[in-house]
């Protein structure tokens, strides 16, 4: 059968994959996963670590290699055809993963290994986990149940595919042309240079303005006319809901209701309270009350000050802008001015010194000493789009340890924000030698016409955590696929390693590296750097609460669930809101409606876990403010410690392999900002 998606031979063949190869590439190999795996149960011998888990490796990394391409499509070159294709295969896969998480004789096969001695410490673990992960299929369950729970896995991998296909949609579906410039008084060049660039495009006169972030968030930071702004931002906070301009034409409402109680029900077939229980059975948090008293305590000790910083703000408006009152689409507006007017410091100030092309370059030069590794660029391998970049990863002996794609730019049909993805794990038997790629996807402003894409500095850190990630992904020593790079490792460590990265783009000699004005190639000056220093923690309470809000409100979700009532999503988002907000949105907002982060990622009664992770990252960051900022001896202590061993040992053995002990929360407040 003619099929890139089966050639295995190397990377996926992008530019040959269309949407009619999806389903039957996927038939294909779950057809023969289920007969490989049915002779591996049939035969009599005992199984070992050779003929039992490296073919089980295997028959799950050929299903990643023909899958991974194709969610990645799905995200990046969205179409219809390749959404139907996509939609057809999520139940089947889903179906296929429940039927190998409940087989007995697989689960079976897997004690008899535990029980061998041989075993190093990562296969032990890959061992422990695949036990652990039988028990959260249901393996133990009686029939009837087990039934239950592959239909709910199958209805809920729908109903999250769907809840992106909505969000996505309303995305798209909002545009706004402008034909008189004076409507679009403050918004910086850049910006209406994109809105420019946008109409053109769309063959439209003038410029046009639409929801992906790099036209959204300049209109809510710049625009004067409120008014423009009010509307963006009710377009935006209610897309894919029953409110705003497109009311009830994606609406995610009931979506939402029925993932919650799906989820709730999953937990209870499994003997858990509620799905938060459920999310902490494969985490490094131990328990529910844990995890609320972590973030309780972050909020108590930022509520007042960020209560301070909204007073700062309102008064700075009333005093300076005659504003009469804030609303919501006035916070970063108002907050722009307020961050210049103290600091003399803006973002648009900053991007002229950020060319994408330096900021990569600095990027991996600082990575590169930290860590001993060199990166370069790799031409002529196909991609899936013409600003795609190709790069690869080799250490001091010239060993290629890893390749990733780079997607750097916002454009229509793809997905947004910014995330790392899999293309194919590390995969180091007698039989086969595979090294691990990645995907980078970012949003970035594109470069417009002969001008090259000048980031700003958000976008600069935007590009340092994800590269973490990728690292960690592609640094790994682990040589079995279900415990190399970032898999096995739980949510709440996997943040870890890019958060971390993201403090050296505030540093004075990783600056030097990474910046280079777009006219002279000039550094970021001193005077601007220390500006940019002392401005970093400009709101920084106000930030934290809107990130505890956020992780308080995903996980009273998910632990107070309650099938009598429902979701009573808004209501636990009001009491949320009253506890840490400082100020509370509309009644129009539907913000959950695109939250996608817990109702179609990974983060489910998981949010916290940026939070979790970042007293690991602030506090790792904190042994080299000790020991110097590219101190080669603890970068390369951090690689071998963290970086390199994946899932292969508990987090927090690993934390401590690194730091000499356990983790404080000191660096993250010092770092905030926020008072011990
Ligand atoms: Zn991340």
């Amino acid at each position: 059968m003619d099929n890139p998606l089966l050639e295995m031979d190397g990377l996926p063949h992008f530019s040959r994959i269309h949407a009619k190869h999806v389903e039957p590439a996927i038939d294909n190999l779950l057809a023969s996963c289920r007969e490989r795996i049915a002779e591996l149960t049939s035969r009599v011998e005992i199984p070992t670590w050779e003929s039992f888990v490296e073919p089980l490796e295997e028959i799950d990394d050929r299903l990643n290699r023909a899958w991974s391409p194709v969610g990645h499509l799905n995200s990046v070159m969205n179409s219809d055809e390749l959404r139907v294709a996509y939609n057809a295969c999520l139940p089947k896969l889903s179906e296929y993963g429940t039927e190998v998480g409940q087989n007995r004789e697989l689960f079976e096969g897997y004690r008899a290994i535990a029980s061998q001695e041989h075993l190093d410490a990562a296969q032990r673990k890959l061992v422990e986990n695949a036990l652990r992960d039988f028990h959260l299929s249901g393996v133990d369950l009686p029939a009837d149940k087990q039934a239950r729970y592959k239909a709910i896995s199958q209805e809920l991998a729908k109903l999250t595919s769907r809840y992106d296909e909505n969000l996505l949609d309303a995305t798209n579906a909002w545009s706004k042309p402008i034909t008189d410039q004076a409507a679009l008084a403050g918004l910086p060049d850049s910006a209406l240079a994109l809105a420019k660039q946008t109409a053109e495009e769309r063959g439209q006169e003038g410029w046009v303005l639409t929801l992906d972030f790099p036209s959204y968030l300049p209109v809510m930071t710049y625009a004067d006319d409120r008014e423009l702004r009010h509307e963006v931002y009710q377009a935006y906070c209610t897309r894919a809901s029953d409110q705003g301009p497109h009311a009830g034409q994606w609406d995610n409402s009931q979506i939402m209701d029925r993932i919650l109680e799906l989820r709730h029900e999953l937990a209870g077939l499994l003997g858990f309270g509620n799905y938060a229980e459920r999310s902490l059975a494969t985490k490094m948090a131990r328990s529910t009350d844990e995890v609320m008293g972590f973030l309780n305590d972050l909020a108590q000790r930022s509520v007042t000050q960020a209560r301070r910083e909204l007073d700062e703000l309102a008064h700075f408006a009333r005093e300076e802008h005659g504003s009469a009152g804030l609303e919501p689409w006035d916070l970063s507006y108002y907050s722009e001015k307020l961050r210049e007017h103290r600091h003399r410091i803006t973002q648009e100030e900053l991007r002229p010194y950020f060319p994408v092309s330096r900021v990569l370059e600095g990027m991996f030069a600082v990575v590169q000493r930290l860590f001993d590794i060199q990166i370069g660029e790799v031409e002529a391998v196909e991609t899936w789009h013409p600003d795609v970049r190709f790069f690869e990863i080799r250490d001091n002996t010239g060993e290629l340890r890893g390749q990733f794609y780079l997607d750097p730019f916002a454009r229509q049909k793809k997905r947004g924000g910014a995330w790392m993805d899999v293309c194919t794990n590390r995969f180091h038997t007698s039989r086969c030698d595979q090294i691990p790629v990645a995907y980078l996807v970012c949003n970035f402003t594109p470069p417009v016409g002969e001008r090259p894409s000048l980031l700003t500095h958000d976008e600069v850190e935007t590009l340092f955590h994800e590269f973490g990630h990728g690292l960690h992904h592609m640094l790994t020593k682990v040589d079995y696929p279900a415990v190399a790079g970032i898999n096995g490792v739980p949510w709440d460590a996997v943040e870890l390693p890019s958060q971390f990265l993201e403090n050296w783009c505030w540093e004075r000699e990783p600056l030097n590296l990474i910046s280079g004005h777009v006219d002279t190639g000039e550094p970021i000056p001193e005077d601007m750097f220390r500006r940019m220093q002392a401005a970093k923690n400009f709101q920084s309470a106000m930030q934290m609460v809107r990130q505890l809000e956020f992780a308080i409100f995903d996980f009273r979700l998910h632990q107070e669930y309650d099938p009598e009532q429902g979701g009573r999503i808004y209501e636990i988002l009001e009491q949320v809101r009253d506890q840490v907000a400082v100020m509370k949105p509309p009644a129009f907002n539907r913000f959950a409606h695109g939250f996608s982060h817990i109702f179609s990622g990974g983060y489910a009664a998981g949010y916290y876990s940026y939070k979790w992770a970042e007293v690991l990252s602030a506090d790792a960051f904190s042994l080299f403010e000790e020991r110097g900022l590219l101190d080669t001896d603890t970068g390369r202590a951090f690689r071998r410690n963290i970086l390199e061993q994946g899932g292969s040992a508990e987090a927090i053995d690993l934390y401590v392999g690194f730091r000499g002990r356990e983790p404080t929360i000191d660096a993250l407040l010092r770092h905030s900002g926020i008072a011990a």
